[in-house]
């Protein structure tokens, strides 16, 4: 029977390309391994997938009754609906621990690194397994995306080491501007509705049994978006009846000036004023330095729920 290896909803560049690099790391082990994605490949990783000439995971949304390897999460809510029917064997993450239980052993690789991609690099050398040079820039694609070019706070210099190294095997010169590429590609907002830029890179959360939904977009110049926070804010309020959410927030993260610009549509504002000491004009705030959904929102807006 063969492992399925596949990250979390919504796949974004590090839960397709770990996706493939744990399942090609996996059959070198002599263990029969298929990458899977449980949604839409995104444009960014569209590009990383072409520029190395690999075709994306397959498309699979059930798991009950096979073995899953599971990658870059481990939240119930980002999880496929029958996970509890599937036999999960293995997760490969950097998030914080999530509500995720198993009934058998697992082997689980979770540091506080800046992206799945580099836990898996240093898995490669755990295991003395030579990469390959196409699975090493999708793996440099995904350490870049995931770290913002090393510009977010959870980037480490375990990241930084890992680029370097998957750069030199995927011979990519220059790999910051082939990151910054990567980010041009990811701020093509135009022609996109408001759904749609909400739901492009969105995770949903369970926080002490208040449903939370935050999506966020990282953008060279966030100001593209200003005259439309509104139609923004009408739709995350849309967003969260629909879906009977308490909070619904969009990060509308500007990776040059290095801070967000957070809408936010809440049962009860004053609980995200109070996490993060600020006051909301219009259900808006701009949080300086703020870049990581991971390690600048959940760890504040979490505990103001308990
Ligand atoms: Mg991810
Ligand atoms: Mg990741
Ligand atoms: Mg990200």
């Amino acid at each position: 029977m063969a492992i399925y290896t596949c990250g979390h909803k919504i796949p974004d560049s590090d839960s397709i390309c770990s996706a493939i690099s744990l399942a090609y790391l996996l059959n070198k082990l002599g263990k029969k391994a298929i990458p899977a994605r449980q949604g839409e490949v995104n444009l960014e990783s569209s590009f990383i997938l072409e520029t190395f000439n690999h075709e994306a995971p397959m498309l699979k949304t059930s798991f009950a009754n096979e073995e899953l390897y599971i990658v870059d999460y481990s939240d119930l809510a980002q999880a496929p609906e029958d996970i509890s029917e599937a036999n999960i064997i293995g997760i490969v993450d950097h998030h914080k621990l999530g509500d995720i239980t198993t009934s058998c052993p697992l082997e689980c690789w979770i540091r506080p690194l800046g992206c799945s991609s580099t836990v898996l690099k240093q898995m490669y050398d755990f295991y003395k397994i030579d990469i390959p040079k196409d699975i090493a820039g999708l793996m440099l694609g995904a350490i870049l995306s995931d770290t913002i070019v090393f510009k977010s706070p959870t980037c480490t210099e375990d990241d930084i080491k890992a680029v370097k190294d998957l750069a030199k095997i995927a011979k990519v010169d220059d790999y910051k501007a082939f990151g910054m590429k990567m980010f041009e590609i990811k701020s093509q907002v135009e022609n996109a509705s408001a759904s749609e830029l909400i739901k492009r890179d969105y995770k949903d959360f369970n926080m002490h049994g208040q449903k939370i939904g935050i999506g966020q977009l990282e953008l060279i110049d966030a100001s593209v978006l200003d005259k439309r926070h509104g139609e923004l804010k009408k739709e995350l309020e849309l967003l969260r009846q629909k879906e009977g959410l308490h909070t619904a927030i969009l990060l509308l993260t500007d990776i040059m000036k290095e801070g967000s610009t957070v809408l936010v549509s809440s049962k009860q504002e004053d609980i995200f004023e109070k996490a993060f000491n600020v006051k909301l004009e219009d259900s808006t705030v701009w949080l300086d330095d703020c870049l990581s959904r991971k390690k600048q929102i959940i760890p504040f807006l979490e505990p103001a729920f308990k």
